[in-house]
Order: structure tokens, then C-alpha cells, then sequence
């Protein structure tokens, strides 16, 4: 059977099987990060993400500073999305030839950026050549306190569903790239979203520590398949009143003169790295934050005030 049958999380879901699962008391497969406990009563978080040319970036457009800031927030947002603290990362490479020091100092100075902002350092990685395009992997250790971090399979019927920031941002940035829209103003804010993404670190340990905010992720692929993650580890369903999601003046803007459809990007486009949560009715968390819907008993999700059903990004 060709891999693309299965999907890409049918295929986790092999890997899984094949491998067996993690043992008792540690979260393995499944959520935004892989959760150990340590002695101490913390909890140590691991996450890794690869970005590859061609298929996450196009060498020829995104600055190099960007892609190693990029390449770093990608995987802090996963540390993010359970509530963890930043600890340390670690960074392999890929490296055709065909790329100079320039490039390299360039794409270390934004990784660096980034860390910094996170508070975490390098502390190790991985050096090759590439006979393909630069392949980039990632992996970000954080820490908890014990039962702190948020999974997403704690969501119940009633909460409400929230996310951190406006949606669709990058997925239009992404537009603005492959169809060489003019970068005006709101153009380029746009495609700065989808090169820069700020991993939400503040405001996933402020929802930790907030006892209402029952589970969470970041939204990676958009929310129309992002959700559905929540959905099913929660057994739950839920209705999302799509003229409540929020969305910037830039992507109305260029929309509007695109003509494309804001909406659609807000679900499916993906790569917004905001947060994606849900809580009781009555939290009040100290962070920026939209209600964009409720959970529900039952497994549909529904989508109040559109005739049409939302899918999300698909890497296979
Ligand atoms: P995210 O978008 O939050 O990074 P993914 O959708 O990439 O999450 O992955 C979902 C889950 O599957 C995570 O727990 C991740 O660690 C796991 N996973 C993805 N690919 C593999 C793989 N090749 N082997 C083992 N686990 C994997
Ligand atoms: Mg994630």
C-alpha cells in the first residue's frame, strides 16, 4: 500500500503499533510533546519537528535568519502547547552543497533569536551533508510541575473553546508567497506571520497555572484538523461558530482584493502557532484569548454558520 492511503497520522498510528507503546506513567505518541516524570515532582517535556526544502520552505525565499528562527519556534510552540518551560534544544543538519557561510551565519543568528526569546539554549545536535535539499530537525526539551501540563485529550462537554490569537495569518502568507502577490503593507505582515512565527511559551505557562483550562495544543496544520486531535483523545465533539474566529485587518484586507476566502484560511492553513484550549465556563486566564466555541457530548464537529465542512493541512 502507498503511504499516502494511510495519511499521516494513519501512519503514526503504525509506527505505533509496531513499536509498542510508552511504558506506565510516561506519555508517549500522541500529543504535542512526549511527558516523563522526574523525581522532584516536575516533569520533563521532549519534542521534535523536522523541516525540509521543498516541502516546508522554499530556499530561495525565506532570508536565512528567518528559517533558523522559524526552525526553532516551530518547536518551542510544542513546549508551549503542554505549558512547559523552555529548557534546551537541540539542532541536526542537513546541508547540500551550494550554501556558503553567509547563509549559515544567517540561519544560526535567527535560531539563536529565538532561543534567546525562549530562554532556552543549544545544547547539541547533528551535522551531514545532504544529497537532497537542507533538512533541518529540531528537538526541544521543557519541564512541569507534575500534573501541570496540558494535554489534549482533558477537554469536556461545556468547556469553552479558545484560542490565543487570530488564525490565518500565515496560511495567507503562504498565498502571498506562492502566487507572488505584491508585499505591500498587509501583504507583508502576512508573509512576516508565516516566516516568524512567536511560539506562545508566556502564555502556555500562564494557562497552565491556571486550574480551569482543562486541555490544549498549538495549531499547526489549522484548527479544522487540529481540533479534531482534541476531539478524539477526548472522545468529545464540538460546535465552533466560525463568525466568532478571530481574524487580522491584513488578512481581511488582502483577502478582499484577492479574493480569496479569509475564512478558509483561518481553518485550514495552519502554521499560525497560536494556542488552541479549552476550559471550564467562568476561567479567567491572564493571557489574550478568543472564544471561538464549545465542546459537546458526542463526536461531531460542527461548524455554525457555514454550509461546508473544514479540513486541514495534509503532509501526505
Ligand atoms: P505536532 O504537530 O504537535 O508536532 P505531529 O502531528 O507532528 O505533532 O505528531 C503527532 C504525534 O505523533 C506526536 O506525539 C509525535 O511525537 C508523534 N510522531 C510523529 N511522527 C512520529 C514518528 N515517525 N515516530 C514516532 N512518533 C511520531
Ligand atoms: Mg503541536
Amino acid at each position: 500500500m502507498d503511504l499516502k492511503e494511510l495519511g499521516e497520522f494513519g501512519l503514526i498510528e503504525r509506527i505505533k503499533e509496531a513499536v509498542g507503546g510508552a511504558p506506565e506513567g510516561v506519555l508517549g505518541i500522541g500529543d504535542d510533546c512526549a511527558v516523563l516524570p522526574q523525581a522532584g515532582g516536575m516533569e520533563t517535556l521532549v519534542t521534535t519537528d523536522m523541516l525540509v526544502e521543498g516541502s516546508h520552505f522554499l530556499r530561495d525565499d525565506i532570508p536565512a535568519r528567518l528559517l533558523g528562527w522559524k526552525s526553532a519556534a516551530v518547536n518551542f510552540s510544542d513546549i508551549a502547547a503542554m505549558g512547559g518551560r523552555p529548557v534546551g534544544s537541540f539542532l541536526s543538519l542537513g546541508l547540500p552543497r551550494g550554501l556558503d557561510t553567509e547563509w549559515m551565519d544567517g540561519f544560526t543568528a535567527g535560531y539563536r533569536e529565538c532561543s534567546d526569546y525562549c530562554g532556552a539554549p543549544l545544547l547539541g545536535g547533528d551535522t551531514t551533508t545532504s544529497q537532497a535539499g537542507i533538512c533541518i530537525n529540531v528537538t526541544v526539551l521543557g519541564e512541569c510541575a507534575s500534573g501541570r501540563s496540558r494535554k489534549r485529550s482533558d477537554a469536556v462537554p461545556g468547556d469553552l473553546v479558545c484560542v490565543t490569537g487570530p488564525l490565518g495569518d500565515s496560511g495567507g502568507g503562504l498565498q502571498v508567497i506562492l502566487k507572488g502577490v505584491e508585499r505591500d503593507a498587509a501583504a507583508g505582515a502576512l508573509v512576516a506571520r508565516h516566516y516568524r512565527p512567536v511560539p506562545r511559551v508566556r502564555e502556555g505557562m500562564a494557562l497552565a497555572a491556571t486550574p480551569g483550562v482543562h486541555s490544549m495544543m498549538d495549531i499547526s496544520d489549522g484548527i479544522a484538523s487540529d481540533l479534531r486531535h482534541i476531539l478524539k483523545a477526548s472522545g468529545t465533539g464540538a460546535e465552533i461558530r466560525t463568525a466568532d474566529i478571530p481574524l487580522s485587518a491584513e488578512l481581511r484586507q488582502v483577502c478582499a482584493r484577492q479574493g480569496w476566502d479569509a475564512l478558509d484560511l483561518a481553518l485550514t492553513g495552519g502554521e499560525d502557532y497560536e494556542l488552541l484550549f479549552t476550559m471550564a465556563p467562568g476561567t479567567e486566564p491572564t493571557v489574550t484569548y478568543y472564544v471561538i466555541g464549545r465542546i459537546t457530548e458526542g463526536r461531531d464537529l460542527v461548524w455554525v454558520g457555514s454550509d461546508r465542512d473544514y479540513l486541514g493541512f495534509r503532509h501526505f
